[in-house]
């Protein structure tokens, strides 16, 4: 993710430092109203570049998954590319209110003077101004409730589906407001890759193209409640199914007005088309869909997704699974793929923290899924007996493999004490939050 913005970053700005460069200097212009100008286009450029970047990982592009790393960390540089958007944004509306101080401070007579344009084009970038401004404002509010985590879900995914509109406003704005000079040097070539890129993902997403591909119907053939906080849904998929693989997830519509939630599939692919969520009460939603599902119910599955997949492990290396709550759920997929499979000699420790073994229903079945495969160990972390999971009680790891599936405080907390040990083992981590 960092490789990919930092990357964008410095191409942007080595394009627009080209044309500084190669620019010729304008006779009479103050050197701070140059800068000014110079430091409008850069931050303009940057903030365009990282949106265009944003709405294209909006629509979930599946070709972009190996290389970064899975879906959830497409909707992860996707937030952070919005995040850096808004912020060069910001630095861009600073800068052009700047020009009453320096009119104030150094006179207007070196203002950079404008572009001689036909009327039309200039009267049009008037109207760009303006659509950037509002644009701006919008910009800001969404990421005040984007990073107010309090702000409840559901309203912020129906405030963010404006996100395409007001990307469409920028981008006119961005287009029309570049100097002329541009359209003629590599500048101006990036800049028209990166619109290009971003109207299309605005308007694959205003027209409700995004995942339309991977769309399946499928019905509900069993709902049961393993333990009071979660649902475990079987649901037997139409024939458009493409399949999975084990540790996949897919966006699921129970209900038309609520939209999709991403689930993991928890089971293993076995050809009938059929797939099971375990699904818990973690808020709005979720706390009510125990009452809400029944056997028969339509239901619309988007995916499959990720790279979260038994399929990719290194066999050289020691492989330790690890597993905070529900994030059991991917592993569950892995055991279930492993089964019936004499041949496997696939060896993992598999370790799983709980906050109450007593009750969790997960532990019962992971003890069935591992009795049938000796070559995976099965450690149970008891929180309420006191039992924490630490980097140091995962042994050796200096070349393992780590894959992760729970809360991020868990993962940041074992990669902390596994450099304090020294160890820098491959960690792969499922991230069940996209926002
Ligand atoms: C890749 C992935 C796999 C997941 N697998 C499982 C699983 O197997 N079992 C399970 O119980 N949970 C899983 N989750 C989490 C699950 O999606 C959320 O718990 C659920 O969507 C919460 O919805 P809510 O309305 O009840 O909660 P809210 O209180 O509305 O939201 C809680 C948090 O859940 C996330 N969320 C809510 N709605 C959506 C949505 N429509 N799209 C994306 N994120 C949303 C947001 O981060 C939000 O902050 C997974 C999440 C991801 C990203």
């Amino acid at each position: 993710m960092k490789t990919l913005l930092v990357g964008l970053s410095v191409l942007v700005t080595l394009v627009w430092g080209f044309d500084v460069l190669n620019a010729a200097a304008t006779a009479g212009v103050h050197p701070l109203w140059a800068a000014r100008q110079e430091g409008l286009y850069l931050s303009g450029l940057l903030s365009i570049a990282m949106m265009s970047l944003a709405m294209l990982l909006a629509t979930r592009p599946v070709w972009l998954e190996a290389p970064l790393g899975g879906m959830d960390r497409i909707y992860r540089t996707h937030k952070w590319a919005g995040i850096l958007a808004v912020s060069f944004a910001a630095v861009h509306w600073l800068i052009e209110m700047s020009s009453d101080i320096l009119k104030a401070t150094i006179d207007r007579a070196g203002r950079v003077p404008k572009e001689n344009l036909s009327s039309i084009l200039d009267a049009m970038r008037d109207l760009g101004e303006d659509m950037g401004e509002w644009a701006i404002y919008a910009l800001l509010a969404m990421l005040a409730i984007t990073l107010w985590k309090k702000f409840p879900y559901r309203s912020w995914r129906f405030l963010h589906r404006a996100m395409p509109v007001i990307y469409l406003m920028l981008a006119f704005h961005a287009a029309l407001l570049v100097p002329h000079a541009y359209w003629a040097q590599p500048a101006g070539a990036l800049l028209a890759v990166l619109l290009t890129v971003g109207v299309y993902g605005a308007i694959r997403s205003l027209l409700g193209g995004i995942g339309r591909a991977r769309k399946t119907a499928g019905k509900i053939i069993s709902v049961e409640h393993p333990s009071p906080d979660i649902t475990s849904v079987q649901c037997r998929l139409d024939q458009a199914w493409r399949g999975h693989q084990p540790g996949q997830f897919a966006f699921v519509t129970f209900d038309g007005s609520e939209g999709a939630h991403p689930f993991t599939i928890a089971s293993a692919d076995h050809g009938d088309r059929t797939i099971n969520f375990q699904i818990k009460a973690l808020g709005d939603y979720t706390n009510k869909l125990a009452t809400r599902l029944q056997t028969g119910q339509t239901v619309h599955v988007e995916g499959p997704y990720g790279r979260f997949d038994i399929n990719r492990h290194n066999p050289r290396a020691r492989q330790i699974w690890i597993a905070g709550g529900i994030g059991i759920t991917p592993f569950l997929a892995w055991l279930d793929a492993l089964q019936n499979k004499p041949q496997n000699t696939l060896s993992a420790d598999l370790h799983y923290c709980t906050r109450d073994q007593a009750i969790d229903a997960f532990v019962p079945r992971l003890e069935a899924l591992c009795a049938a495969l000796p070559g995976v160990q099965l450690h149970i972390h008891d929180a309420r007996q006191g039992a924490i999971l630490s980097a140091a009680s995962l042994g050796e790891a200096k070349n393992a493999e780590i894959w992760f599936c729970g809360p991020n405080g868990l993962a940041d907390a074992l990669r902390a004490g596994l450099r304090t040990l020294g160890w820098r083992p491959r960690f792969h981590q499922e991230a069940f939050e996209m926002r």
